[in-house]
């Protein structure tokens, strides 16, 4: 996960915080949650936004965005909310690949 750029709650556009969750004492999964409290919205580079069931493995959406040369699920960089469009970036360090949707 790149340092520089904290990717947004694909909900409604909050800046997202970086998180661990711990699978074992060595190792954890590094992932970004929504800062709003009532949201349960995250990002990883390995899924995309998903939101964590307790019992049921997470469901990525089907319009998850893709980058081109890596396969990586795209966060949301940046929201204009005059043309309503968001922009997806690579969480791949040093990549360039970005999308506009509307
Ligand atoms: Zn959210
Ligand atoms: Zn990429």
């Amino acid at each position: 996960m790149r340092a520089d750029i904290l990717p947004l709650c694909d909900k409604h556009y909050r800046a997202m915080e970086h998180a661990l969750a711990p699978v074992n004492a060595n190792y954890s999964i590094q992932f970004c949650r929504c800062t709003d409290r009532f949201c349960q919205r995250c990002y990883s580079e390995v899924l995309g936004y998903v939101t964590p069931l307790k019992d049921d493995p997470p469901v990525v959406a089907s319009n998850q965005p893709r980058c081109d040369k890596h396969g990586r699920p795209m966060f949301i960089l940046s929201i204009d909310r005059q043309r309503n469009t968001v922009r997806f970036a690579c969480p791949e360090p040093g990549c360039h690949e970005s999308l506009t949707r509307s």
